[in-house]
């Protein structure tokens, strides 16, 4: 078998597809973008064309060493996540010429589903609560939310105040059963960071996402480690190497990373298993499409680490199009007591719409992420 096209589609809400077809007409789905710079993602994808026209698609580790190591300059969020929709499209391909699901020629499963967790309050948080009940009756069996707005590097205590009051409303909503998980975004500097860690402590949360950027990390690796609330962290890091240095701080009890930008199913299979070997839990980022969500699914199939999944439904950035449009079969990502199955049909386990998709391709997008600025005028991280 030859890979014989490689082309790109940019569809609303903010994602991009690669189909890869190849001579003996199996076709391979995947998803290369990086939020808010798709098109930067679809040119690297055409430009690592190059390597795979012609080539076997069976082969998946000597082409993803070649797009990795064969360029002499690697890693990075464009060139990462370019990799990683194709990688995720030559799995497909092997499993459907092979009958099998991915996970199934990755050794099998260690489970049959996994949790599944839903954002709620956008990207501020207010009126956490009601949508967390939502939730909870929609059937998840955790939320995640974000933990502050605006923050400077030394900040007024209402905005800590507030922060811990939006997070008690939603556990005072919702009970002890179900796990919350508060994001700071990467918003938080290191001495408002210690503070809030602190203060939330008393809520038990599941995890806190992002504490500091992980370039920040040094400054509170004693906070981080002296903590009983699990740390999480990863959804903008991109390869074994970039993990290695997180993990061994110690500091960090789940890894996050994203298989749409940490290398596809090839690389982040071998980050989930460094990271079982430190201890550390694996809850794959994915706040995009179907095939996202399939790919890290049949990870989780295999990955003993792995403890939930996050996913798109309904999510505030999927105005104008959701995770079920653009699949024939939807109930392959049916949601059940929390829980979804990992998709049991060839490849990835999902249909593409390929009519549906070719049309809004035809509209495309152009989203950025939102810029926010502090009251004196200076960028705040968003
Ligand atoms: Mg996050």
């Amino acid at each position: 078998m030859k890979i014989s096209s490689v082309n790109t589609y940019q569809v609303p809400p903010r994602w991009a597809f690669v189909k890869i077809e190849t001579d003996e007409g199996i076709v391979g789905w995947g998803e290369p973008v990086i939020e808010g710079r798709a098109a930067t993602v679809c040119t690297a994808v055409e430009e690592l064309s190059d390597y795979l026209i012609g080539q076997d698609p069976a082969n998946i580790e000597d082409l993803w060493t070649v797009m990795y190591r064969g360029g002499f300059y690697r890693g990075g969020p464009i060139l990462m996540s370019a990799i990683s929709g194709i990688d995720q499209a030559l799995w497909d391909i092997k499993g459907k010429a092979c009958g099998l699901p991915v996970h199934q020629l990755l050794g099998g499963r260690v489970r049959d589903r996994i949790s599944v967790y839903s954002w709620i309050g956008g990207d501020r948080p207010s009126e956490t609560a009601k949508q967390a009940q939502d939730a909870v009756a929609r059937g998840f069996s955790a939320v995640k939310m974000n933990g502050t707005d605006e923050i400077q590097f030394i900040d007024s205590w209402d905005k800590v105040a507030r922060a811990i009051d939006n997070v008690a409303t939603v556990r005072g909503a919702i009970g002890d059963e179900i796990g919350i998980a508060v994001d700071f975004h990467g918003r938080v500097h290191a001495p408002m960071a210690k503070v809030l860690i602190r203060e939330l402590e008393p809520l038990h949360l599941m995890f806190i996402e992002e504490p500091v950027l992980s370039e920040n990390l040094d400054a509170v690796v004693d906070t981080l480690r002296a903590t009983p609330t699990p740390i999480a962290l990863g959804e903008r890091l991109f390869t074994r190497w970039d993990f290695k240095s997180i993990l061994s701080t110690g500091a960090v009890n789940i890894i996050q990373p994203d298989p749409c930008h940490s290398g596809g199913i090839t690389e982040t299979r071998k980050i989930a298993a460094m990271a079982e070997a430190h201890d550390v839990a694996l809850a794959l980022h994915c706040p995009l499409g179907p095939v996202a969500l399939a790919t890290c699914l049949q990870i989780d199939a295999g990955a003993y680490n792995a403890f939930i999944q996050e996913q798109s439904l309904g999510i505030h950035y999927n105005d104008d199009n959701d995770l079920l449009d653009y699949v024939v079969d939807r109930s392959v990502f049916e949601y059940v007591d929390g829980m979804v199955k990992i998709p049991t049909g060839p490849g990835l386990g999902v249909q593409i719409d390929e009519d549906y998709l070719k049309g809004r391709a035809a509209l495309g997008h152009r989203w950025r992420n939102p810029i926010w600025r502090h009251r004196d005028g200076s960028l705040s991280e968003w």
